[in-house]
């Protein structure tokens, strides 16, 4: 297991549309728990295989946040939302392609998902709250969209600008 570097936006990486995987390899199973130890390590709650160089639809998530619970790591292949509600919910989001920037987005305050474990099973759960907000902001990853697409384009604008100075910063350091 190795912790991965995390892509930082503005990368054209991040802004592909990832390929399917299908039925999981060894490598896939590897490349998730890299995925899973270098979420943890940021920390963050969600990483999609596109953040880290990787252009495969996968993504790693654990949402849980009480002091003391058990973790609650998902590792999701060629998730699909099959179902949305109608009901929208707002949460500050931030990015760990982004680092330090948060925004309000809104969302579906509900989803169902489909998506393949890795063992190759089919899998299907309806997720709310924190856990909705998330894996949609991780899918929106495979598809190449960022949260800050969903920000008035000044702000976004504003957002990138910072990104790129952060960019400098760490490439000279
Ligand atoms: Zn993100």
């Amino acid at each position: 297991m190795s912790i991965r570097p995390i892509l930082i936006h503005p990368d054209p990486r991040l802004k592909k549309v990832a390929d399917p995987v299908g039925t999981p390899t060894d490598e896939i199973r590897a490349l998730a728990e890299d995925m899973l130890q270098t979420m943890y390590d940021a920390p963050g709650i969600g990483l999609a295989a596109p953040q880290i160089g990787v252009s495969s639809r996968l993504l790693v998530m654990d949402c849980v946040k009480e002091e003391g619970a058990a973790p609650r790591p998902l590792v999701l292949i060629d998730p699909v939302v099959v179902w949305a509600a109608d009901e929208l919910s707002t949460y500050e989001e931030g990015c760990l392609s982004i680092p330090e920037q948060y925004a309000d987005v809104e969302r579906p305050a509900a989803v169902e998902v489909r998506w393949t474990d890795l063992d190759g099973a089919e899998m299907s759960e309806r997720f709310e709250g924190l856990w909705a907000t998330c894996v949609q902001h991780e899918i929106d990853h495979l598809d190449g969209k960022l949260f800050i697409d969903y920000l008035k384009p000044l702000r976004r604008q504003m957002i990138t600008r910072k990104m790129q100075k952060l960019k400098r910063e760490l490439a000279r350091a």
